[in-house]
């Protein structure tokens, strides 16, 4: 059965990959189907879906939002699917992403100049090369001046949540974010569940089922941080709610050492998306 990859970035957001060239690459593949879920915008799906049109790749616009994810605190990241039109709601929650993002990392080179390091905004500018500007810039900043050993390196020490240079972000709450994405068009799920770290089961089945509560359509079961007995027990988790599963890669080009396609997604589960996108119209 052929397999498709629902999660990567392109350099519109972290990605090393233009997202015209995801198509091709998505072909060599040997994937049906791809979905662009960069970080806090759609900017790349246009450029994508031509480049998917051309290589034979069935394309699926998508986002992944960084939200707060409640109690406990933290991250949590939500994925919408089939997202586009003219939602202005989407619009709105993607302007106020990127200025939080804009807004934080000269925060971030202030903390690191007090820590007496040579880096400016224009040097982080430059290695974003004109798209998003996210924290893995930064770090490979701190890679390549030789202050940090390696990116996981510079997170710990500086940029990660216990790192001296970190600044934290005003996260989006996870009920906006799937109001935004339903408003769009789109279907809303649940990114890298094992991320969330949770404690125990319990606290995991709190979430989801707030989240559920709030309008959540699946999880994401495949993933690069999920082994078989993971992707086993999401899908599971995901049958007693009825939410829908997804999965992918998580491909980064050449920031990650993950190979677009490695997850060997079922392409039926797209077919499972599609039928629920068409009930909800
Ligand atoms: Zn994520
Ligand atoms: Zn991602």
């Amino acid at each position: 059965m052929s397999t498709i990859d629902l999660h990567m970035h392109s350099t519109a957001s972290d990605g090393t990959t233009p997202p015209g060239e995801l198509g091709a690459l998505a072909a060599e593949a040997g994937l049906s189907a791809i979905a662009l879920t960069d970080h806090d915008t759609t900017v790349g799906c246009d450029a994508c879906a031509a480049g998917c049109e051309q290589a034979g790749v069935r394309f699926v616009p998508g986002i992944e939002m960084s939200c707060e994810r409640g109690k406990p605190a933290g991250a949590m990241h939500i994925l919408g699917y089939f997202v586009g039109g003219d939602s202005e709601l989407l619009r709105d929650v993607m302007t106020d992403q990127q200025k939080a993002r804009d807004e934080r990392a000269p925060l971030i080179v202030e903390k690191l100049n007090a820590l007496r390091f040579d880096i400016t905004m224009e040097h982080v500018l430059d290695a974003a090369g004109g798209g998003m500007i996210g924290r893995p810039h930064i770090a490979a900043l701190l890679v390549e001046r030789g202050y940090a050993r390696s990116i996981k390196d510079a997170f710990d020490r500086f940029l990660g949540k216990d790192g001296e240079a970190y600044v934290r972000k005003d996260y989006l709450p996870t009920a906006r974010a799937i109001e935004a994405i339903h408003d769009a068009g789109g279907l809303a799920v649940l990114a890298h569940p094992v991320q969330l770290r949770c404690e125990d089961d319990e606290e995991l089945t709190d979430t989801v089922r707030r989240l559920v509560d709030q309008g959540l359509d699946g999880l994401e079961a495949y993933h690069c941080d999920h082994d078989g007995a993971l992707v086993d027990f999401y899908t599971t988790l995901a049958g007693r709610y009825d939410l829908l599963t997804t999965g992918g890669s998580d491909f980064h080009g050449s920031r990650k050492p993950i190979a677009m396609g490695s997850q060997r997604v079922p392409a039926d589960l797209l077919d499972r998306l599609l039928e629920a996108r068409a009930a909800r119209r």
